[in-house]
């Protein structure tokens, strides 16, 4: 395939001679003068090869009863080709009231066209500047687009009071990532564009704003707050959360942000976040962001995190009382340097974000609480990736994925990222030794530090500086298995916990009948074990197996959700319906993603399953945001076009 050679081309290369680029692609010329392949972005219509966005001035009204931001972005404007007089934006769903365009102290109106919507892209924002090389005129410095947002904005989530915490104030937030900030602001929304940004919100006085920006834990609360975010970020990490919010600090540097109702719960819960900074500067070198601080949001985040820079936006469903699942955190914050400083240029290359933060995030937990902790979340996420590849096509397992065209890169981001990138990561370290590796690693991150990079990027870097620096211990037919096949490569090595291994043999027993439910030796169980034991057990099993281990371990209606995540499918499956109230509640109370998909999945095998996941989202999907009311659409649409059985197999 073309692209497979023109990448293995920039490996090769990149082993024998230091300077090389691969000779494949269109080259640009960077501003900094080295050669680079400048890739599109099918999922952007900017077009950053001639102008460049570097700044973005903000100043809006968050507006709770009319679900809008209303108000006007300045965009600062970087020519990069003298005879360009067109500006290229991405939008979603905005209402573009005026466009102005001057040097900041003089304005004047210009034309603009916004094309038809694309369903999945948005809609073409196109500002006609000047008219071309031909007319002496200077193209303008900035332009001013005053504009407000829709209420179905899909990268903005309105909840009434009833649906927060306290459930006496409404809460705004915002998921950007991965094209989504578009909806929001009118901008370059691909993450090869970087920018600076300041905000101007203006909100209710009863309420606190935050920015993916410097937050002041001091702030007094008047309705009026000011941002300035000096590191230049990509669009996808523009945020914004508006609520009754208050802050504890954890450190000088780091804290929480928290609906009263959970602040000292998550406080308790994410107390080790300074330990976590600190085990990351040792090993990749200084945090560049300033402070790191948390924002809690309520449970209908669509996500288990988003690592907004400075402010990582956090899911309630990790604080469960024993700081079982604070590995979230550390992901969070690796992507500090892996995505966040370091960044995927287009996202079919996402792994270089996600691979290398579940890596990271690996040896943050390995550093802090050990080595055996650390190894339980790599074989539960290599077991689920496993799962996940068996229901895949083959183009979609491979870590250098083709350019995602006519899909939603929300759809592309898969546990392959994650889980076979971290794969990838830890097969290096093993081969070329820890020391060698953390040296490599942390010069990645330096060397490509608040810039865009490709698969090749990475590829060429590896060769030059870790590949014929210590030569033997890779082959070049690994190297490309890894980045380019599908399914995991026949030599990776499966992680292994020691601490699973009692429990696996708890899992066998009690499915061969010769250990009671009761017996099991749960009370020492982190949700990891937990987990990993229900995921032990056969996919399908009979009724009355899984009411005996429901009355011993009383999992139905647990206040856990990562084991509810894996109980309710189980006890789907098996025709468990004595699960169902309470897998309504769960389905009801909870909107991310993660937790509720496998039991979507499970429940929409069977025509009563299907019957009953679709009333419980007719009563859930209120409190969902667009992004999870998308996921579980696309589920139960599936099921349409494939009928489900009529009833489960156990069930009968
Ligand atoms: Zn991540």
């Amino acid at each position: 395939m073309p692209r497979l050679s023109c990448l293995l081309a920039g490996l090769f290369v990149g082993v024998v001679a230091v300077a090389g680029v691969s000779a494949c692609g269109p080259r640009t010329a960077s501003p900094d003068g080295t050669s680079r392949r400048a890739p599109s972005d099918p999922t952007s219509y900017a077009e950053p090869d001639l102008v460049v966005v570097k700044h973005l001035s903000l100043s809006l009204h968050v507006d709770f009863a009319a679900r809008t931001l209303s108000g006007a972005a300045v965009l600062d404007l970087d020519w990069r080709d003298p005879t360009a007089g067109t500006l290229v934006l991405d939008t979603r769903q905005l209402e573009i009231r005026k466009v102005m365009a001057g040097d900041g102290a003089t304005w004047h109106e210009v034309p603009y066209a916004l094309a038809a919507p694309d369903p999945l892209y948005g809609e073409k924002l196109t500002l006609q500047l000047r008219a071309g090389a031909a007319t002496a005129s200077a193209a303008p410095s900035k332009v001013r687009i005053e504009y407000s947002t829709r209420p179905e904005a899909s990268g903005l989530q309105w909840l009434p009071p009833e649906l927060t915490g306290t459930k006496k104030a409404p809460l705004m937030f915002s998921q950007s990532q991965a094209i989504h900030a578009r909806s929001w602001v009118p901008l370059q929304d691909t993450p090869r564009v970087r920018f600076t940004y300041d905000a101007t919100l203006t909100t209710p006085p009863e309420l606190v704003a935050l920015m993916s920006a410097h937050n002041d834990p001091d702030v007094i609360r008047d309705g009026s707050y000011r941002f300035d975010m000096p590191q230049a970020i990509p669009s996808y990490l523009m945020a914004i959360a508006v609520g009754d919010l208050v802050f504890r600090p954890v450190s000088p540097r780091s804290g929480v942000w928290a609906e009263p109702s959970i602040i000292e719960a998550a406080v308790h819960e994410f107390a080790d976040t300074e330990k976590m900074i600190a085990t990351a500067e040792k090993l990749y070198g200084p945090y560049r962001w300033g402070r790191y601080d948390l924002l809690i949001l309520p449970p209908s985040f669509p996500f288990g995190g988003m690592e907004n820079p400075r402010l990582s936006f956090i899911t309630p469903t990790v604080i469960v009382g024993d700081r079982s699942l604070v590995a979230l955190v550390a992901h969070e914050l690796a992507h500090s340097w892996s995505g966040n400083l370091v960044t995927n240029s287009t996202w079919s290359d996402g792994w270089l974000n996600e691979g290398f933060t579940t890596y990271v995030q690996g040896r943050i937990i390995e550093e802090l609480y050990g080595r055996d902790v650390a190894d339980m979340d790599t074989v539960i996420g290599q077991r689920e990736l496993r799962d996940e590849m068996a229901t895949m096509a083959p183009r979609a397992q491979v870590l250098a994925l083709p350019p995602i065209v006519g899909q939603d890169p929300d759809q592309a981001l898969s546990g392959v990222a994650y889980n076979k990138g971290q794969w990838f990561l830890a097969f290096l370290e093993e081969r070329f030794g820890r020391a060698a590796f953390d040296a490599f690693l942390r010069h990645w991150f330096d060397a490509h530090a608040f810039s865009a990079v490709e698969t090749s990027t990475f590829a060429r870097f590896l060769a030059r500086e870790l590949v014929a620096r210590h030569p033997g211990k890779v082959t070049t037919a690994e190297l490309r298995t890894w980045l380019y096949e599908p399914g995991i490569p026949p030599f990776a090595v499966p992680a292994r916990s020691a601490r699973f291994d009692a429990v696996d043999e708890a899992a066998r027993q009690w499915v061969a009948g010769s250990r009671q439910a009761s017996n099991l030796g749960t009370s020492t169980w982190t949700t990891n074990q937990w987990a990993h034991f229900l995921l032990q057990l056969p996919k399908v099993l009979p009724a009355a197996r899984l009411a005996e281990l429901d009355a011993a371990l009383h999992l139905t209606g647990t206040r856990n959700p990562e084991i509810a995540e894996r109980w309710y499918p189980l006890a789907e499956r098996g025709g468990h319906l004595a699960a169902r109230p309470a897998m309504r509640q769960f389905l009801i109370a909870m909107g991310r993603r993660k937790l509720i998909k496998p039991i979507y999945e499970a429940l929409a095998q069977t025509a009563d399953g299907l019957a009953f996941a679709r009333d419980a989202f007719a009563q859930a999907r209120g409190g969902y945001h667009p992004i999870t009311t998308a996921m579980v659409e696309g589920i139960l649409a599936r099921s349409d076009a494939a009928p489900a059985a009529p009833a489960a197999p156990a069930a009968k």
